[in-house]
């Protein structure tokens, strides 16, 4: 039996429809097992599930886009955003299943269930804009990442980090394949620079302490890449992540973001990057 921890959060929006950020299968329920979550978080905002017309992903991993073609069988209205490098995986999951199965391993099935595929007429590309929003790359986390903001909001995907509201910890997710620390820097200050006045977290919540909040995750970064290049092993490393939360916190952030994966996230990308160099 897995945790399920769906959430839905609203966040005040200048447009008149209502925005929420919706988090599935943080800990390692099915994707489509969280729909009927996320119906009842829906009801308990006076919507459905019908009432949702656009579905704005900010990467195709699992745990974010993992129920999009599931959604669409039920609503075949639903608009699915994503970026351009994203948007063929949505069509044809076969190479991010056979990704995701040799990370996952024999417990992919429990794990994440059939990935339905997304019909490419529900499919949009999100440009410099999406379903009124900003769109703009935050790579980092992962190379097609990109975030939504409507002037006030920062719909941030994975890109600011996993937070357990109401505690303070910001942790970054580095998975394999594709972290990048040196652009999530960047991503860093391209959110800075639009000084929004939350983040809607996938991962969870709402933060509104954002320089605070960015700050932080800047840190960690920087300090989680630095034990992996100095040559920390994965026991080591997990230990130390595990080390960097307060009591009681640590198998939670655990959950959410499997700590051997950044591990293994982190391990990759100082590799890659010293292959690239010889
Ligand atoms: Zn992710």
């Amino acid at each position: 039996m897995h945790n399920l921890e769906t959430g839905i959060t609203s966040t005040p929006t200048r447009s008149h429809s209502a925005a929420m950020t919706w988090s599935g299968t943080a800990s390692g329920s099915q994707p489509t097992t969280c729909i009927p979550a996320l119906k009842a978080g829906l009801a308990e905002q006076g919507h459905e599930l019908g009432d949702v017309r656009h579905l704005l992903l900010s990467h195709i991993h699992l745990d974010h886009a993992g129920a999009a073609g599931a959604l669409v069988r039920d609503h075949p209205e639903l608009q699915v955003w994503v970026s351009e490098v994203g948007a063929p995986h949505l069509v044809d999951p076969a190479r991010l299943e056979r990704s995701a199965r040799r990370l996952y391993g024999e417990s992919f099935d429990a794990l994440w269930g059939e990935l339905a595929p997304v019909p490419s007429g529900n499919v949009r590309v999100a440009g410099t804009r999406a379903a009124g929003l900003e769109a703009f790359p935050t790579t980092g986390h992962a190379s097609h990442h990109i975030s939504f903001f409507d002037g006030s909001t920062l719909y941030a995907g994975d890109a600011a980090g996993v937070r357990i509201q109401p505690g303070r910890t910001v942790l970054p997710p580095t998975p394999p394949p594709d972290v990048d620390v040196e652009a999530w820097y960047r991503t860093l200050d391209a959110i800075e620079r639009r000084a929004p006045e939350r983040l809607a977290l996938v991962h969870f919540g709402v933060a509104d302490d954002v320089s605070r909040h960015l700050a932080e995750l800047r840190e960690r970064l920087d300090e989680w890449a630095r034990r992996v290049e100095d040559g920390m092993g994965e026991d080591e490393f997990v230990a130390a992540a595990r080390g960097d939360l307060p009591d009681g916190e640590r198998d939670d952030y655990d959950r959410a973001m499997p700590f051997w994966q950044s591990y293994h996230g982190l391990r990759r990308y100082w590799d890659t990057r010293e292959e690239r160099a010889s």
